[in-house]
């Protein structure tokens, strides 16, 4: 049998990498794993980490408004971006460092450098010294995904979520493009934080995938927050001036701006990793191929996380990892193995205020099961009776009407990710409307809300 350097040779330490080295060591058998930035990848430096503090940053405006109405004198707050700035820079070196204890302590090899494939089994890593191959019984490319911007006029004056933690100055005026899931979170983080935003995107509405009426109805709850939106509009051009960046629209409207930030979506990471020579298929969309064994077409390379991208979330790699690791090496010593489900991924958006879903929308249910049965609730929280603010929450339920089976649960509100979180695990193992029913509720919170709906709005039939 050929002597090998490692039995895996992991490319890329963010959340699937990591994952999967750390796992894999745990199993006994040699790992390496080469990274050419910062452990962690993209969650924890540029990420679902970064972006959630900076959330929690923006939400304080809105308490420091709410206070007065509970009797609260916080006089004029301020906001100092630097003393963020620096606090965020020195958690994320904290979680740096975490990873690499992480990694030692299970026995991974960490090599820094920019790796590519030199064969089938051979990996070519540019190392400080200069470049190294070595060899391996598995290669796993987890390499995750980078911002994509499209050509345009202008394009040299955007920035991506990349730039969008350590910005100086802080922008006052911010102009957003796109409205998928970074462009809705940093059009409400940096209104929060004090910017003047207008998110600018080509649909009708925010949220594409999303069940229509949260898209709606959220839209509508970050106007009534500050962010103003620019919908079924495209950027024509993009020019410095003097008093900053002047956005032109296609139809002519104009928009002056400190920051453009583009958010319009991630492509796999895979330039310069030597895919083709080496003969791993690529998706139309530059994703790499795998089986449900996370499999490439080249049997001893696999891909997972959003370089492969059936869903560009940190739990999705993680979990992808798991299983990859059980189907290499086997599972952990009296444990199953494990397998990745894509059913019932729930998801959170942390706009202001959030969105949690799980499920399938209303028009993908109906076109899944035919006959659905709709439960809707839209209120203003108890907090906010006294509160002043005018926020609403809305929660929405969708049910397969012939099994009774919930299939959608979605919600705009304070915390939806944390609500829905527990309810996905309600619907992953199939409950009814009627086990919704017969659960008690949690007086006074807004989720109880979803055990307490009783009156359909309406039944739905796919037309
Ligand atoms: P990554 O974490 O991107 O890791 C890939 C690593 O590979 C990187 O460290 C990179 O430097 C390294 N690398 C690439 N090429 C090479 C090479 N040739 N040699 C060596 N190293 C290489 N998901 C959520 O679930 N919740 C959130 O709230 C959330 N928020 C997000 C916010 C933002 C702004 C962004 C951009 C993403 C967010 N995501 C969120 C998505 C999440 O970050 C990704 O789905 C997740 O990080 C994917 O993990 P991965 O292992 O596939 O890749
Ligand atoms: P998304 O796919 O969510 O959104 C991309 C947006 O850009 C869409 O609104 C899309 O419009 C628009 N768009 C695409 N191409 C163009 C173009 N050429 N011109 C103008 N607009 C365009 O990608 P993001 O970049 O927001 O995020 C990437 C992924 O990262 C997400 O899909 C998600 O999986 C993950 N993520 C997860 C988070 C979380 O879990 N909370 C937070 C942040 C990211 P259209 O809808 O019309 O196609």
């Amino acid at each position: 049998m050929q002597n090998f350097d490692y039995d895996l040779f992991v490319i890329g330490a963010g959340s699937g990498g990591v994952r999967a080295a750390r796992m894999a060591a745990q199993r006994g058998v040699r790992v390496a794993v080469a990274e050419a930035a910062a452990l962690g990848g993209t969650c924890v430096n540029v990420g679902c980490i970064p972006k959630k503090l900076y959330s929690y940053a923006a939400h304080f405006a809105e308490s420091f408004e709410e206070a007065a109405g509970f009797g609260w004198d916080v006089g004029h707050p301020r906001f100092d971006w630097a003393t963020l700035k620096v606090n965020r820079a020195r958690e994320i070196l904290r979680l740096n460092g975490i990873y690499q204890q992480l990694l030692v302590g299970a026995g991974v090899k960490i090599i820094n450098g920019w790796a590519q494939l030199a064969g089938s089994q051979t990996v070519q890593v540019q190392e400080a010294e200069g470049p190294r191959q070595y060899s391996a019984r598995h290669i796993l490319i987890a390499t995750g995904g980078t911002p994509l911007v499209p050509a345009l006029s202008g394009r040299e004056h955007v920035v991506t979520s990349d730039s969008m933690f350590d910005l100086d100055p802080f922008p006052q005026r911010l102009v957003v493009v796109g409205g998928g899931y970074i462009a809705c979170e940093f059009a409400s983080i940096f209104n929060g934080l004090g910017s003047q935003v207008t998110q600018v995107h080509r649909g009708a509405g925010l949220l594409t995938g999303f069940d229509a009426d949260i898209s709606a109805f959220v839209a509508q709850e970050m106007r009534k927050t500050g962010v103003t939106h620019q919908l079924s509009a495209t950027v024509a051009t993009i020019a410095q001036e003097a008093a900053g960046l002047l956005v032109t629209l296609t139809g002519g409207a104009q928009l002056m701006a400190d920051t453009v930030l583009y958010a319009t979506g991630r492509a796999p990471n895979i330039t310069g990793l030597g895919l083709e020579a080496a003969g791993v298929a690529l998706a139309a969309n530059g994703a790499v191929k795998v089986n449900a064994y996370y499999q490439t077409s080249v049997p001893s390379i696999y891909a997972l996380g959003d370089v492969s991208s059936k869903k560009q979330l940190t739990p999705v790699a993680l979990g992808e990892a798991m299983a990859l690791v059980d189907h290499l090496f086997g599972p952990a010593a009296g444990k199953p193995a494990r397998h990745m489900s894509y059913d019932f991924i729930p998801t959170a958006v942390f706009t202001h205020p959030n969105i949690g879903t799980v499920g399938f929308t209303e028009a993908e249910a109906r076109r899944e099961f035919g006959k659905v049965t709709i439960f809707r609730s839209e209120f203003k929280a108890l907090k906010h009776t006294l509160s002043g603010s005018s926020e609403r929450t809305l929660m929405k339920l969708i049910v397969d009407t012939a099994s009774d089976r919930v299939v959608g649960l979605h919600m705009v509100g304070p915390d939806a990710g944390e609500v829905v979180q527990g309810f996905a695990v309600a619907m992953k193992a199939g409950a009814t409307k009627a086990v919704f029913d017969s659960t008690i509720g949690i007086h006074p919170t807004l989720a109880e809300e979803f055990v307490t709906m009783r009156e359909a709005v309406k039944e739905a039939v796919a037309s």
